[in-house]
């Protein structure tokens, strides 16, 4: 894979331009990468998708059978090192596995706590020991694997976790006792990673064994959707484990809770991806064949507009998706290039790009509600049977948003993250800030606009940035340390940075593709990125003039405002005419393209 990384940085995207010839997109994979897309849309096929009932019954032993079957395809193993008896892949080909199982519905969602959250612990923060014990028996499937960090009374905060762990006297075991909440695989797994206080105090991670006296489930949640998918409660009633299953150091726990969590949230938005594209599909299909008024409603504007959006938005969300699982990559590399270990570098590449992992995961899942929601629209009352498709499409859907870090924790994240990184000195935000201040006491200046095919557009781009800096180091000037007390005001800073990085992302995309394949063959990319770009400025003008009435007034308002007018400032451009087209190609190809 052929990415000149020139030692980027995560976040850097919002004070920097990229050269599309630095990013990754789809239309690189290789032969190796299209040969595994390929076998899990077999798998899919043949396994998943004609047992989706059975599954949401829960029949006993399905789940199992189906994972054990993923692991004999080495789907289970495919990004562990060789030396647990993995395939080693690289990062960018364990998002595309991610995608491609995404459209699995439950059987996806147990496959990625089974693989993520399940095993991931184990790989990067166990000794040797418990890597040789563990790893290959989770990577073939003999093992199922789940984690247990939630509790009744802590979710989003979970560092507030009540289970608690005691030495015994004699120093060989620990013993735990407390409840952990909405445990994915729980019903069946024989490994669960458990975060717990020694002492009340020092927050851990362990690992406990199936059948360990003192461990019990509770009943099955019956849940909106997911149906499929094992989610229980998990006690622990003086549940004795050997001293040996402590996971890491103790009392740091949450390195592993958190860590973990940079990499979940990029995969959900690859699974969220996957079943986004299943959806479009679906949705396609039903519009051609269904007759209204003597002809298909696919022939009706409003329906075209729902096809091409979703259409528009799963483009968006891929490119932003593949340039940070590449950049992760490239960063890995450089690590490992630095003397890391493998599980060092791919934990420091993915914590580098912490921010981005955070916007896929809103994006990602936001992009899937969008697609499930007008797909059940464009099936209409059939949208909203039980015996179609869309109904599952629709309730499967909603946990993206819940899980892995709320979206509101996530939206938060973003600027949390990028103004801890200011404060450290790892990314200057601050002479943008203050360059932007002066230029807004000047007259603009005309500019004379670079060439290629989105010279506009990327001018857009670099004034769009100048709109959250702008925004952004006003809130930070004026609430200093009580800024995460604004949460309004950091929900509209995030949503300016997500679209600013998916608008990008599709833009370097679709400059890729062409340089790759030719004008020709990226036309209707053209024209979905720039229905993108027109519609982000608006979200983006939208939510600036949110954050600067929510706090300013007078003369200061009006001159952020107008600063504001200044940055978002571009050419409309006729989206009827673009969608419509977009619309015309999906319906000829009869499924989701590009
Ligand atoms: C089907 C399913 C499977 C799951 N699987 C697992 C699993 O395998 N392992 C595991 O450990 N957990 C799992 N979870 C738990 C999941 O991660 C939590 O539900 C999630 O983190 C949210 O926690 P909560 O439900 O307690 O909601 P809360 O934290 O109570 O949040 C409720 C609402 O308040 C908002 N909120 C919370 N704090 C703040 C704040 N500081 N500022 C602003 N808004 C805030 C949230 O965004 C949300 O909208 C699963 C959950 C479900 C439903």
């Amino acid at each position: 894979m052929e990415v000149d990384v020139k030692n980027r940085k995560g976040g850097e995207f919002l004070i920097k331009s990229t050269d599309y010839q630095d990013v990754f997109t789809p239309e690189q994979y290789d032969d190796e990468q299209k040969m595994m897309a390929s076998m899990c849309k077999d798998f899919l096929d043949s396994d998943i998708l004609p047992h989706l009932d059975a599954i949401d019954r829960q029949e006993e032993g399905l789940m199992e059978k189906l994972l054990n079957k993923a692991g004999e395809l080495g789907l289970l193993s495919a990004s562990l090192p060789e030396k647990y008896e993995g395939f080693g892949k690289d990062f960018t080909t364990s998002l595309l596995i991610t995608e491609m199982m995404g459209a699995g519905h439950s059987f996806a969602v147990a496959l990625a706590a089974h693989t993520g959250i399940g095993m991931l612990p184990i790989l990067y923060f166990g000794n040797d020991a418990q890597k040789d014990k563990y790893l290959p028996k989770l990577g073939s499937g003999v093992l199922k694997a789940s984690y247990c960090l939630t509790e009744p009374g802590s979710g989003s905060d979970a560092l507030a976790a009540k289970t608690k762990a005691v030495l015994t006297p004699d120093g060989l075991s620990y013993v735990l006792n407390g409840q952990k909440m909405w445990i994915t695989n729980a019903g069946f797994a024989d490994v669960f990673i458990v975060f717990a206080k020694i002492d009340g105090e020092h927050f851990t991670g362990f690992i406990v064994e199936k059948g360990t006296a003192g461990m019990s489930l509770g009943n099955e949640e019956h849940k909106m959707g997911i149906k499929g998918s094992s989610t229980r409660q998990v006690f622990f009633s003086d549940c004795k484990i050997p001293k040996e299953n402590v996971l890491g150091e103790i009392g740091k726990g949450h390195l592993i809770a958190f860590n973990i969590l940079n990499i979940g949230r990029i995969k959900l938005a690859a699974a969220a991806l996957g079943a986004s594209k299943q959806t479009s599909t679906i949705a396609i299909k039903y519009a051609k064949e269904r007759i209204q008024f003597k002809m298909p409603i696919a022939n009706f504007g409003a329906i075209q507009h729902k096809l091409a959006e979703q259409a528009i938005r799963i483009y968006a969300v891929e490119s932003a998706l593949y340039r940070a699982g590449a950049d992760i990559h490239q960063k890995e590399e450089q690590l490992r290039g630095m003397g890391k270990t493998n599980e060092e570098a791919l934990l420091g590449a993915a914590s580098d790009y912490a921010i981005e992992c955070a916007i896929l995961k809103v994006a990602g899942s936001e992009v899937l509600d969008y697609v499930a929601d007008e797909g059940v629209q464009i099936l209409g009352g059939y949208g909203y049977s039980a015996d179609y498709p869309m109904d599952r499409a629709y309730r499967d859907s909603r946990i993206n948003r819940i899980f892995e870090g709320t979206n509101e924790i996530n939206r938060m994240l973003i600027l949390d993250m990028f103004l801890k990184r200011a404060l450290k000195g790892e990314l200057d935000l601050m002479s943008p800030a203050m360059a932007i201040q002066k230029e807004l006491m000047s007259v603009p200046e005309s500019k004379d606009l670079g060439i290629g095919i989105f010279a506009q557009e990327k001018e857009v781009l670099v004034q769009l940035k100048k709109s959250i800096l702008m925004t952004a180091g006003f809130a930070a000037q004026k609430f200093m340390l009580t800024l995460s007390h604004e949460q309004e005001i950091l929900m509209n800073l995030s949503d300016m940075i997500i679209d600013v990085y998916v608008a990008e992302s599709t833009l370097l995309r679709t400059e890729k593709l062409i340089s790759l394949k030719g004008e020709k063959e990226g036309n209707i990319q053209v024209e979905i990125s720039k229905v993108y770009l027109n519609d982000a400025i608006d979200r983006i003008y939208l939510a600036g003039k949110n954050a600067i009435t929510s706090m300013t007034e007078g003369d200061e308002q009006k001159m952020l405002l107008l600063g504001l007018k200044r940055f978002t400032k571009s050419t409309s451009i006729n989206t009827k005419e673009s969608r419509r087209k977009i619309a015309k190609k999906l319906i000829e190809a009869d499924k989701y393209i590009f």
